[in-house]
């Protein structure tokens, strides 16, 4: 294992949609940085193979500097089949069109962990897995949400073969020739209960809610239509236009209020809208049932359930998924040093942004879904990788690039573009 220790502008930690975004909008304006993580990971590895992304296809593009390698212009080089709204994205396509904008616009990402991160003089230090230290003027991270994963308490201590988080599943076949219940409402439950019916897995999904919802089915929709409810990047209407477009301003209202708009309902629990007829009439569920215990009995897991008309069952099954989501606590990301835990001020688990997406601790910023608190619901969207690239980028350069000799960025040779 080598151990060496480098200096670096800005260490980018994350290589998902916002870490490859800013990264490419910094090598754009010649802003010295290294960016460390495995490209489009979580995509690859915790999102099950043949789901489908909930955002529209022309809502799912990274952001480049020229705002020209979008999913559309990526499908239209290859001859892909392609349409703004009426055709869903496949992961599997995304992880493609993420691949490609990497090769295009950051060739060089490290895939290593950090493994700690904390303040050294007017640094910030970090080490990697393999035993580099890396100071670095200013560290982003952008982590996305497999940090957060969150299990109801008592879940978190059955062992990993009769109980899982949905985010633990890249593909599915570890839960072959099991019985399976999935526990939620949202569309990481729906997405999991429709793959594993048509895989031929007995499935039953289990909810709080009574009753299970759906975006509904794209279509074209008439002007008026369009003037009263714009489509906005993460969701129709107004409201959602405004969080979509200006983050920057969410960053001014108060506390309180930005909060609120972080998690707006019309967000969610929401199935996507090609999976409703998928799970509708296929998948046994027990819909405004709650969980009330759990154990283990001969092996396999048993539910105790109780419904809002207060009816008790005991249900058993092989494996229980729970696909109960995300919720943003940076004392999960165990590389933060306890002093940086300390000095980063947090709301409700998530760090405070100033307007420049910088922490409490000079040189520390957070982007992706972990701003969401500060910069409104757009951070949990692909679509939101565009404000911060962009502002974030330009802010680091004026700061970083004006006390150094400019770097000379070469043109993009077009003949080994993938
Ligand atoms: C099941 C599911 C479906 C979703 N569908 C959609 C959708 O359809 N449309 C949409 O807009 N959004 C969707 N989202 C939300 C989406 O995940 C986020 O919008 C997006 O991934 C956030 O991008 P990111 O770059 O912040 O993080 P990610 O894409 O999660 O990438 C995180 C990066 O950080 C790296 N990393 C993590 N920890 C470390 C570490 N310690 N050291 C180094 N690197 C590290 C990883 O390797 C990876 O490169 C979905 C989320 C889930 C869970």
């Amino acid at each position: 294992m080598g151990r060496s220790s480098t200096s670096v502008d800005v260490a980018v930690i994350g290589a998902g949609p916002y870490g490859l975004s800013l990264a490419a909008h910094l090598r754009a304006r010649g802003v010295e940085h290294r960016v460390f993580g495995e490209p489009m990971g979580p995509w690859k590895h915790n999102m099950p193979r043949g789901m489908l992304l909930k955002s529209y296809p022309w809502a799912s593009c990274l952001s480049d500097p020229a705002s020209e390698f979008t999913v559309k212009s990526f499908c239209t080089e290859r001859a892909l089949p392609y349409h703004d709204t009426l055709t869903p994205l496949t992961l599997e396509r995304f992880i493609e069109y993420g691949e490609a904008f990497r090769m295009r616009y950051v060739p060089a990402v490290e895939n290593k962990v950090l493994t700690a991160l904390e303040a050294v003089g007017g640094d910030l230090r970090a080490t990697f897995d393999d035993g580099e230290t890396v100071n670095a003027r200013r560290v982003v991270v952008a982590v996305g949400l497999q940090p957060f994963r969150h299990l109801p308490r008592d879940v978190a201590r059955l062992p990993a073969e009769l109980c899982s988080h949905s985010g633990d599943y890249g593909s599915l076949e570890p839960l072959d020739g099991k019985n399976v219940t999935v526990i939620g409402s949202g569309s990481s439950a729906t997405d999991l209960a429709a793959l594993l019916h048509e895989r031929g897995i007995p499935v039953s999904l289990v909810a709080r809610a009574p009753q299970l919802r759906f975006a509904n089915r794209p279509r074209n929709r008439s002007f008026i239509q369009r003037m009263v409810a714009p489509l906005s990047g993460i969701g129709p209407g107004w409201a959602l236009t405004a969080c979509a477009k200006y983050p920057q301003l969410i960053q001014l209202l108060a506390e309180e209020r930005r909060i609120r708009l972080a998690n707006p309902s019309a967000l969610g629990p929401l199935g996507g809208a090609f999976v409703k007829d998928r799970v509708i009439g296929k998948v046994p569920t027990s819909l405004g049932t709650s969980l009330q215990g759990i154990g283990i009995r001969n092996g396999r897991v048993l539910l105790d359930l109780v419904s809002t008309g207060g009816a008790r069952q005991s249900l058993q099954t092989d494996h229980v998924i729970f696909a109960t989501g995300y919720r943003v606590d940076a004392s999960r990301l165990g590389f933060l040093s306890q002093t940086l835990l300390r000095d980063i001020r947090l709301v409700k688990g998530a760090p405070q942004l100033s307007s420049h997406y910088e922490t409490s601790v000079p040189g520390l910023h957070f982007i992706g879904p972990a701003a969401a608190n500060s910069f409104g619901p757009v951070c949990r969207f692909v679509y939101g990788t565009h404000h911060p690239a962009r502002a974030l980028a330009q802010y680091l350069s004026s700061i970083l690039v004006r006390s150094r000799p400019a770097l000379q960025v070469r043109p993009f040779d077009r003949t080994v573009l993938p």
